[in-house]
């Protein structure tokens, strides 16, 4: 058996498993051309109810700071005229990029629906499969640390290409745990794994991340995947492919 310098792993997600592309070129676009139609679908649902009026408070709030041309949703609307407002201020705000709560929870919503249809399906590189594959035989634990919420990070891994990745992933941490740029983050993930931080390889494309594991003492690699930005000089090894992580 392999003998690897690492008894966990702990993986970004954007540009590390996933292209980076998958967010702007798959997830954003789905999101803008089904929300019309989810929301006519789903208005009585009171949880889209509770978007709709968060959506609302926000369009208030950009109107009267930043955003004087924020589309607006009116209070007393006929269902279409309410969702062809909504419409208009989430094509807006995804034009801007915003990251609005308001905005999030609806396209969690969008996404999730879509993934439970089949109609959206996640992309993982075909070499973190075999590796999941690995890592469960030669027991060594896979984590998840990715900015997007831990809800989004097990839709992604229920739903690839290979199916539910769910069973070959040991557990999932997002920024609720700290910023992904701060040591103190990876510490704490290595206490609440219970490994010692130089037992634990980090995989990111994000230099700055990949610097605040080694702080805390985890060995890193940094990917570097089709598409990804690319980087200033720095001494942290490399990897085109998560098969260079059974070879040491
Ligand atoms: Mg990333």
């Amino acid at each position: 058996m392999t003998q690897l310098p690492y008894r966990a792993v702990l993986l970004d997600i954007e540009g590390t498993t996933t292209p980076v592309t998958f967010v702007y070129d798959v997830l954003f676009p789905y999101a803008r051309e089904r929300v019309a139609e989810f929301l006519k679908n789903n208005l009585e649902n009171p949880e889209v109810q509770r978007d709709l009026e968060l959506l609302r408070e926000q369009a208030q709030e950009d109107a009267a700071g930043d955003f004087p041309t924020a589309p607006q949703i009116p209070t007393d609307a006929a269902a279409d005229a309410l969702v062809e407002a909504a419409v208009a201020n989430i094509h807006w705000q995804m034009d801007a990029d915003r990251k609005t709560t308001a905005l999030k929870s609806l396209q969690g919503k969008i996404w999730k629906d879509g993934y439970a249809a089949g109609t959206l399906v996640a992309s993982v590189y075909p070499d973190v499969f075999n590796a999941l594959r690995r890592w469960q035989e030669l027991e060594i634990p896979a984590y998840i640390y990715s900015s997007g919420s831990i809800a989004a990070q097990k839709l992604l891994f229920g739903h690839t290409e290979e199916g539910d990745l769910r069973p070959q992933l040991a557990g999932y941490f997002d920024t609720t745990t700290g910023p992904k740029k701060n040591a103190q983050s990876y510490l704490d993930i290595a206490h609440l794994i219970h490994q010692a931080p130089e037992d634990v390889v980090f995989v990111t494309d994000n230099l700055d991340e990949a610097i605040a594991a080694a702080d805390a003492g985890m060995k890193t690699r940094v990917a570097l995947r089709p598409g990804n930005a690319p980087l200033p000089d720095h001494d942290h090894t490399t990897l085109t492919t998560f098969d260079a992580l059974f070879e040491d």
